[in-house]
């Protein structure tokens, strides 16, 4: 069952505070987290885990790495304001 190992809990290097495998498993808009593989590899069998629990579909939806953090969006932002100034100057 895929409540099997919720009560598990890690140190999650995001937070820097203790998580149970429940939250690792359905932070990422109810799938699992990015660094799942990582975080849980030494705990248990996480892969045959995601293999029995999720289609391949969900698992890379899961693990893809995300188009964009947000401090990249902010960067982007600010760069494009800056940008849009120095061009009002000119
Ligand atoms: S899997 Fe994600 S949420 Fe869970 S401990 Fe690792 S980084 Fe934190």
């Amino acid at each position: 069952m895929i409540e099997e190992h919720d009560a598990l809990t890690i140190r999650c290097p995001q937070l820097g505070g203790e998580v149970p495998f429940r939250y690792c498993r359905t932070v990422n808009e109810g799938l699992p987290c990015r660094q799942v593989i990582i975080c849980w590899e030494f705990r248990f069998a996480i892969r045959a885990f995601l293999n029995e629990h999720y289609s391949v579909d969900q698992i890379e939806r899961a693990l893809a790495s995300p188009a964009k953090t947000r401090i990249q969006t902010i960067v982007e932002l600010v760069e494009k304001a800056r940008k849009s100034k120095n061009e009002e100057k000119r």
